[in-house]
C-alpha cells in the first residue's frame, strides 16, 4: 500500500515520509506532514487537512477537533457546489452541441449569430460565413450504410475543427451540412480556410468498418454587408454553395464569384 493508499483508506491522520510529492500542493513536499483525511457523511475522503511535522498514532493533533468539523463541511458544500457545476454544464453542451458531431447546434448558431453579427456592425469588423456540404452523401450512404454515413459526418467535423481557429463557430447547420461563423475575416480570408478545408478533406483517405474511400465536400462563403442580417449572410452563402454543386462540385465559390 502506498501512502497515498494508505491516506485513503485511513480513518485518521497518516504521516507521510519526507519529501513525498503531493499533487496540486506544493508548500509541504519538502518536510514530513501529517495528513488528516476529512470524509463527508457518506464517507467518501473530500480532502486533507495538511498538518507540519509527524504525529505518533495517538498523539492527539492540536485544533483537530476543533477544526476538522468546520472544514469537513466546507469540503461538502464545495464538493456540492462542483457537482452542481458539472451538471450545469452538461446541460449546457446538450443544449448548444449536435450529438453525433459535437459540432454547435442551429438553436447555438441563432444565439451566437446575431450577437457577432451585432458586434461586426458595431465595432466595424469583417465576418464571414462559410457553408459546407457533402458531395453526393446519399450514395455514400446507399454504398456503405447510414451507420458508416455517419462516421464520415464525425471524420469531417474532426477535420474542420482541426482546420478553424477557437473562435470559430463550427455548426451542424443541416444533416449533412456544416456552417462555420468567422470573426475578424474578411472574404478573401475566409475563402482560403474554406479551400484549406476543401482540400484536407478531398485529400484524406476515410478507412471505416475495412472499407477505404475519398469524398468531398463544396462550399460557399458569403462576409458580412452593411444592412446584412444573419439569414442574408446566410441565404449569400448558401447561393455560393448551389454554384459550387452546378460547378462540378468539390469546390469553393465566394459571393464575388457569383
Ligand atoms: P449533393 O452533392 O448534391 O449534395 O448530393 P447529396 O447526395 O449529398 O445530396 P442529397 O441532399 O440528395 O442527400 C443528402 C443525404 O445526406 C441524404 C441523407 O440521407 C444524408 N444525411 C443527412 N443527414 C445524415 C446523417 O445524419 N447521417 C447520415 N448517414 N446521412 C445523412
Ligand atoms: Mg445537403
Ligand atoms: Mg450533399
Amino acid at each position: 500500500m502506498t501512502p497515498f493508499d494508505e491516506l485513503f483508506e485511513s480513518e485518521g491522520p497518516v504521516s507521510l515520509p519526507q519529501g513525498i510529492k503531493i499533487p496540486n500542493i506544493s508548500p509541504f513536499h519538502d518536510a514530513p506532514v501529517t495528513a488528516v483525511p476529512l470524509r463527508g457523511a457518506d464517507g467518501v475522503v473530500l480532502g486533507f487537512w495538511l498538518i507540519d511535522g509527524t504525529w505518533p498514532p495517538g498523539k492527539k493533533i492540536p485544533f483537530l477537533e476543533e477544526l476538522e468539523e468546520p472544514l469537513t463541511m466546507l469540503l461538502q458544500r464545495e464538493r456540492v457546489y462542483l457537482e452542481l457545476s458539472q451538471e450545469r454544464d452538461e446541460y449546457y453542451q446538450r443544449a448548444t452541441r449536435d450529438m453525433l458531431t459535437g459540432l454547435f447546434n442551429r438553436h447555438y448558431l441563432s444565439m451566437e449569430g446575431k450577437r457577432e453579427i451585432h458586434r461586426a456592425k458595431r465595432y466595424g469588423y469583417p465576418l464571414s460565413i462559410l457553408i459546407a456540404d457533402i458531395d453526393l452523401f446519399k450514395k455514400v450512404n446507399d454504398t456503405y450504410g447510414h451507420p458508416v454515413g455517419d462516421r464520415v459526418l464525425k471524420e469531417i467535423a474532426r477535420i474542420v475543427r482541426q482546420q478553424i481557429r477557437e473562435v470559430d463557430i463550427p455548426v451542424r447547420y443541416g444533416g449533412e451540412e456544416l456552417l462555420i461563423l468567422i470573426a475578424h475575416t474578411a472574404l478573401a480570408g475566409a475563402a482560403s480556410v474554406a479551400e484549406r478545408i476543401r482540400a484536407q478533406v478531398a485529400h484524406h483517405r476515410f478507412k471505416i468498418n475495412g472499407r477505404a474511400f475519398t469524398v468531398t465536400i463544396s462550399l460557399g462563403v458569403s462576409s458580412y454587408h452593411k444592412g446584412d442580417t444573419l439569414d442574408s449572410l446566410i441565404k449569400r452563402a448558401d447561393a455560393c454553395l448551389y454554384q459550387a454543386k452546378g460547378s462540378g462540385r468539390n469546390c469553393v465559390v465566394t459571393e464575388e464569384m457569383l
